[in-house]
């Protein structure tokens, strides 16, 4: 009894022993000791190696490298989005009622893009190919979430000024548009890298900040400019206001690299300007969702008599569109990485395929 019960521990043992060698630390590298591809602006130290395994990038998650708090801060809030759509899906009659599919398809759009972006996160140090083809699906995830947002504007958002008008009947039609110019400005960014990588970044400050700015039109004259009757002035509005104060953060903090331009090599581990930037990003998205929620529950009655019918093509089918869209827009930007010619390899200006 004794030696059986000592040989089960032992077993034990060797069992824990060999999974903390599998977890054990990999090396963590500096910017010089990984291309150029692999380099973030103002970042020093912690890169992992950029031909990782699969095993190694999901292992390289609980150890601390430039990229772990990355992926967690986008990786945990796609749980808390899901919770939210399990919730208002799970409630009753919320499929067969047209007025909540707007709120589905934005929920939805809430889920993928930080569980898109966690996985870019994750795997973009496979290689200089797969870091590429990684970040064209979180730019499609995030044009998908800015035609979720557009969505929902649509059906609850808009100032009653506006429902009905030529602007709201050609808006879901002109987000549809600049969802798919926005994964293809974005995914072009990524080509013009390496020729020019200040121009680069303006094309994906761009390629997001569009949508995002048309979209909101009809919020920011409710909210900054509207005088008078139709404003719809409810409670909604100073959340509207959190949303947006953090939408700006967002942005300011992608577009301007800070803090760790201020001390290159202080923040590369915690609180560099992209873990920042996701957590303002999952802030801003928690207070638009609380927004157009209870912009949806104070409005209800009154826009089923005068907004425009909620139909199957302006919600669920408009973002089935530009999901397939999209999908195709990554192709065709990935083919050439996979098989391509020194012309379209953005990654390297000898043309090498992207064959490990
Ligand atoms: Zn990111």
């Amino acid at each position: 009894m004794f030696s059986l019960s000592f040989l089960s521990q032992a077993l034990r043992a060797v069992h824990l022993g060999n999974m903390f060698s599998l977890i054990k630390l990999r090396r963590v590298f500096t910017v010089h000791q990984v291309p150029k591809a692999f380099h973030e602006d103002s970042i020093i130290s912690g890169y992992r190696h950029p031909r990782s395994s699969a095993t190694d990038c999901v292992l390289s998650l609980f150890q601390l490298t430039n990229e772990t708090l990355n992926v967690w801060t986008h990786f945990l809030p796609t749980w808390y989005f899901l919770w939210k759509l399990m919730t208002v899906l799970l409630m009753e009659d919320a499929l067969y009622d047209a007025f909540t599919w707007p709120l589905l398809v934005f929920l939805f759009s809430c889920c993928v893009y930080p569980l898109a972006s966690s996985c870019a996160h994750t795997f973009s140090t496979m290689s200089t190919c797969a870091r590429h083809i990684c970040y064209f699906f979180d730019y499609g995830a995030l044009s998908l979430y800015s035609l979720g947002s557009a969505i929902s504007y649509s059906a609850y958002v808009f100032p009653d000024a506006w429902v009905n008008s030529t602007f709201h009947a050609y808006y879901i039609p002109v987000a549809v548009l600049n969802t798919i110019l926005s994964t293809s400005l974005s995914c072009y960014s990524r080509f013009s890298e390496r020729q020019s990588p200040r121009l680069s970044k303006v094309l994906r400050i761009l390629a997001f900040a569009y949508p995002y700015l048309f979209d909101n039109i009809p919020l920011f004259y409710r909210l900054f400019l509207c005088v008078g009757e139709g404003c719809t002035d409810n409670e909604a509005n100073s959340i509207h206001v959190h949303h947006t104060l953090f939408a700006f953060l967002t942005g300011f903090l992608f577009a301007t690299h800070l803090p760790e331009r201020l001390a290159p090599g202080r923040f590369d581990y915690i609180g560099h300007s992209h873990q920042l930037f996701h957590v303002c990003a999952i802030i801003g998205t928690h207070f638009q969702m609380k927004a157009i929620e209870s912009d949806m529950v104070l409005r209800q009655s009154q826009l089923l008599v005068t907004a425009p019918p909620i139909t199957f093509n302006n919600t669920v089918g408009s973002s089935l569109v530009c999901v397939c869209i999209s999908l195709g827009i990554i192709c065709l930007y990935s083919l050439p990485l996979l098989y391509g010619s020194s012309e379209t390899h953005p990654a390297s200006a000898k043309g090498k395929k992207c064959k490990h």
